[in-house]
């Protein structure tokens, strides 16, 4: 038996990523860094949900530049991420891993999307049903990881409603 993976992106996907315009002074574009920050994008619970009844495990990967340093405090990334998984909790969503690249694009590290190292444990562990896998996210580094792990690609609208056709 071959497992179903629903590969998730976060910001722009699940939830909404502040773009520059929104960006007040002293913040760093992209970043959800309070809990002010924090909406969950329409459907989200729903597709969600859908996902799970499908058989699918829930796996996010996101790039968050900088956690863990002054750019973007640890507490900060927690504090946002910590309540995400509550709220999904409370509406009978689990993810079973979630993986975050917390380098800077110059650092050029194995782990940010697209590459597939922070996959590489569980692409090893798990036999991976890669007809019926999806990646799911919103921005072409997204639709290049799928490319990478040879599976198919839904595009969500970056801060659009989570469509998916499953
Ligand atoms: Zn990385």
């Amino acid at each position: 038996m071959s497992t179903k993976f629903a590969f998730i992106d976060r910001d722009g996907t699940l939830i909404h990523e502040p773009t520059p315009e929104e960006t007040r002074s002293g913040d760093i574009p992209y970043q959800i860094d309070n809990l002010k920050k924090l909406k969950i994008l329409p459907n989200v619970v729903e597709g969600l949900q859908r996902l799970i009844k499908k058989n699918y495990k829930l796996v996010m990967i996101s790039n968050q530049d900088g956690v863990g340093t002054n750019i973007f405090p640890q507490t900060s990334f927690d504090e946002v991420q910590n309540k995400l998984i509550e709220i999904l909790k409370d509406n009978g969503i689990i993810f079973e891993k979630i993986f975050i690249c917390t380098h800077m694009p110059d650092k050029n590290c194995k782990c940010r999307k697209p590459k597939t190292a922070l996959l590489d444990n569980l692409l090893k562990e798990e036999k991976i049903n890669i007809e019926k896998s999806l990646f799911i996210g919103d921005r072409d580094s997204d639709k290049e990881m799928a490319k990478n792990i040879g599976i198919k690609f839904i595009e969500i609208k970056t801060n659009g409603a989570f469509k998916i056709d499953i």
